[in-house]
């Protein structure tokens, strides 16, 4: 990454302590923010201290601390808000420096809410699938036919 690049990464502004943020916990390589646009109370981002795009480019050092960092938090978050459990996913399409988002989750927030409608969009194929086999097909035209 050039000079101007990272200039640009309000991450790396944060791990240079030139941005403001809620900082949790760091160590040498991780460091743990909450999110300013928060899903839950205490959605956090677990971050590498290098900008690195994604987290398959970090080294196994950066990757086994921003895991640890990662575990650390959610049993934490576990301890203090009591969700269902810790959320976990990294992308970072708007900010390409590595981050895992950490989110407690209760059964029918947003994100609960969210991912239970896109598990419905993977398993719906399949069962719509199965309602044109001729059995099926049969089956309903049968049923229908009966007043
Ligand atoms: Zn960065």
């Amino acid at each position: 990454m050039n000079q101007e690049s990272e200039q640009k990464c309000v991450f790396c502004d944060i791990v240079a302590k030139k941005a403001p943020a809620y900082i949790i916990d760091e160590d040498d390589l991780s460091m743990c923010i909450l999110d300013i646009h928060p899903y839950t109370e205490g959605h956090c981002l677990v971050i590498s201290k290098r900008h690195v795009p994604w987290w398959h480019g970090l080294t196994e050092e950066e990757n086994t601390s921003l895991f640890k960092m990662a575990q650390k938090m959610a049993n934490r978050m576990m301890k203090k808000f009591n969700p269902d459990f810790v959320f976990l996913y990294a992308r970072g399409r708007r900010i390409p420096h590595t981050h895992l988002f950490l989110i407690p989750t209760f059964s029918g927030d947003v994100l609960d809410r969210f991912f239970s409608a896109l598990e419905n969009f993977q398993e719906s194929p399949q069962m719509l699938a199965k309602l044109k086999e001729p059995a099926n097909m049969e089956k309903a035209s049968r049923l229908l036919q009966q007043p």
